[in-house]
């Protein structure tokens, strides 16, 4: 029987010491010095404090989780990561101090997977270790739901190519070093600070980027010419399911802050968790928290045993899932927070805005009923007449014709069942 709801000992060891890590190290850490990571390389204060985390947690095989082991990473594989990832969610800055901090994470996903010895070396490598930082510039201003409107080209001029294009919402664009680039004709790797990348003023931290006659040699294209779709589909497919395990840990922060405060206040004579409304709020995010855990483990779980693509349909059902659920369960601990939720002296309010952020980055939740509903559609056929295959009358006259030879060896067999029908309808 290999259904299984545990977790090997020597595991649940690692994931108390994540805990007690991000609780004891991680937070306060980010409570203090909250760019610490990002200012390490140049701030030998920030790499004083930071370093020495981050030994232990390479000394433990926990660094750069996501990757698997042909790919240079220590190959837990998803299941394993969404038990990491529901932990370190929690804490903004843990994913970066654990080496698997988006976007890189997906920007090394690619290059592992696609990228030439010379390419790893040069841009894998210094990636992993945080000696890089990247970006990933796909979205352009006129709509980024739909891939057709792109227009950002690359044509090639001699021993390079020269990008020309606009992008919009390219997170931490400002702070990268390279910048995958997605152009109508391949994903390219642009160094930031290339001659003719205009970065705007606004918006700060998903930036809007000019690409002016950029011009990179020509080993910068990254996997096929022609094979930007194919790349984007597996960086972004992996990034739905890392959000999606990271968004259980938002969701039960704000549920323990939830349960903890409906515990200490009164109102009219009874603690606020005595009353019904409470407890209601308090059982449907329970409820709504472990459906989401469970669709995030069984889906990491069938990756594992297939692959990102067979698990597509469940990957998408995460996606928009996590994103309600955080909505749901943020607003709850909210409201039930009184005027202190709508405050920002607690993290209810930026886990709150998470939700949003969380139903458009990645493709809008839109996109990705359509694709749930599509594939689900696909294991099903129309009836054919009239009638639903359920209809009880058609369902009843394909179960007499089973019953036939032995009603014809038995009538009164036959008048039993007719009375027991005409009882069951009510009308006998
Ligand atoms: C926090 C965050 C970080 C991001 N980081 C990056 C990044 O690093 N790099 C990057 O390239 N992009 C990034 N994005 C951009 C993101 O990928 C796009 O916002 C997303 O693809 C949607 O594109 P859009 O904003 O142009 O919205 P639009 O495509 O204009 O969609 C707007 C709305 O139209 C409706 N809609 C659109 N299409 C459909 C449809 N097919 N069916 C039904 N309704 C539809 C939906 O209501 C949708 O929300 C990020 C976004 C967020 C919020």
């Amino acid at each position: 029987m290999a259904w299984d709801f545990s977790t090997d000992p020597e595991f649940q060891e690692q994931l108390d010491w994540v805990a007690r890590f991000c609780r004891e190290e991680v937070e306060p850490l980010e409570l203090i010095f909250p760019y610490a990571v990002r200012m390490r390389r140049h701030d030998p204060h920030m790499r004083a404090l930071v370093d020495p985390l981050q030994d232990q947690i390479k000394a433990r095989g926990l660094w750069a989780i996501f990757l698997d082991e042909e790919l240079g990473g220590p190959g837990f594989g998803q299941l394993k990561l969404a038990l990491v990832n529901e932990i370190l969610g929690r804490y903004g800055s843990a994913p970066a101090i654990f080496g698997c901090q988006a976007p890189d994470t997906g920007n090394m996903e690619i290059l592992a997977a696609y990228g030439t010895e010379e390419q790893k070396e040069r841009w894998l490598v210094p990636l992993m270790n945080q000696e890089l930082w990247s970006a990933y510039s796909m979205t352009e201003p006129q709509g980024g739901s739909d891939p057709n409107l792109f227009v950002t080209t690359a044509v090639r001029d001699g021993g390079e190519w020269v990008i020309n294009g606009e992008k919009w919402f390219t997170s931490a664009g400002r702070h990268a070093d390279i910048i995958f680039v997605m152009c109508t004709n391949g994903i390219f790797i642009v160094p930031r600070d290339a001659p003719g990348v205009e970065i705007m003023d606004e918006p700060r931290h998903h930036d809007h980027i000019r690409y002016n006659e950029v011009r990179v040699p020509l080993d910068h294209l990254l996997g096929p010419e022609d094979g930007a779709r194919v790349l984007a589909q597996r960086r972004l497919g992996g990034g739905r399911i890392h959000h999606a395990m990271r968004a259980i840990a938002q969701c039960r922060r704000a549920f323990d802050m939830m349960c903890e405060r409906a515990l200490s206040r009164q109102s009219h004579g009874k603690l606020i968790a005595e009353h019904q409304m409470v407890q209601e709020a308090v059982a449907d995010s329970y409820a709504e928290i472990n459906m989401l855990r469970l669709l995030v483990l069984w889906t990491a779980w069938t990756i594992d045993n297939s692959s990102t693509a067979e698990a597509r349909t469940q990957i998408a059902a995460c996606k928009y899932t996590a994103a309600k659920v955080l909505r749901d369960v943020a607003y709850r601990a909210i409201h039930i927070f009184g005027s202190l939720g709508v405050t920002d002296l607690t993290p209810l309010q930026a886990l709150w805005n998470g939700a949003p952020a969380m139903s458009v980055m990645d493709g809008v939740d839109e996109v990705h009923k359509v694709t749930v509903a599509r594939n689900v559609l696909k294991g099903y056929t129309p009836h054919e007449g009239f009638w639903p295959s359920d209809y009880l009358p058609s369902m009843r006259e394909r179960a007499r014709d089973k019953f036939a030879p032995l009603f014809a060896a038995d009538p009164d067999l036959e008048k039993y069942a007719d009375a027991m029908q005409r009882r069951a309808s009510g009308r006998g």
